[in-house]
């Protein structure tokens, strides 16, 4: 099976001289981004996400694009870089205006104080790139496991699946061990 890295949607049919308001395009289907896209956001992902927008005509060269990716991103927790997924869901909405031109990238984000406004040069766009860093900014910054991760030993081996390889506890090591301020409490 090809792997889809694309999500486009051809607006063409919103792009003649005097398009109807309200008039709008949607698509929806799965993609998996290219990995320069997955390396420019520095992620990862388990498997295709699941897009699906609507890009509608507001009056003018003026649209308005809503929409929503989701899917699994995979990260590594942060005490024992065990893989862990986790699910992600990112809604979207941008305003976006037509500005043909030839060459270049259909799509790009201009972004201003107020609003960040989408401006498409060609009426097939490819929002993979768009979701790709929408997905990525909803993903958490870092992961745990589980709640009492134990981590990592210092020789690197796991100590959720080998507890036996914690250090032993050793008396007089300047490491105080997190129940030593029970010893100060007065019962
Ligand atoms: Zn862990």
């Amino acid at each position: 099976m090809s792997v889809q890295h694309h999500a486009t949607l051809n607006l063409a049919s919103l792009l003649k001289l005097d398009p109807e308001l309200g008039a709008e395009v949607s698509g929806e289907g799965k993609f998996t981004p290219s990995t320069e896209l997955l390396e420019a956001d520095g992620l990862r992902v388990a498997a295709p996400l699941h897009w699906e927008l609507t890009v509608r005509a507001t009056g003018g060269d003026d649209y308005i694009l809503t929409g929503s990716v989701s899917g699994p991103a995979v990260q590594e927790c942060r005490r024992c870089l065990t893989e862990v997924e986790t699910p992600v869901r990112s809604s979207l909405i941008y305003p976006m205006l037509y500005r043909p031109r030839r060459g270049g990238e259909v799509l790009t984000l201009l972004e201003d104080d107020e609003d960040d406004t989408l401006v498409f040069s060609q009426p097939e766009v490819d929002f993979a790139p768009l979701l790709t860093q929408v997905f990525a900014i909803e993903s958490p910054l870092t992961v745990l496991c589980k709640e009492d991760c134990r981590g990592l030993s210092l020789d690197g081996v796991n100590l959720n699946d080998h507890p036996e390889h914690a250090p032993p506890a050793q008396p007089g090591r300047s490491t105080p061990s997190p129940f030593a301020s029970l010893k100060d409490i007065e019962l």
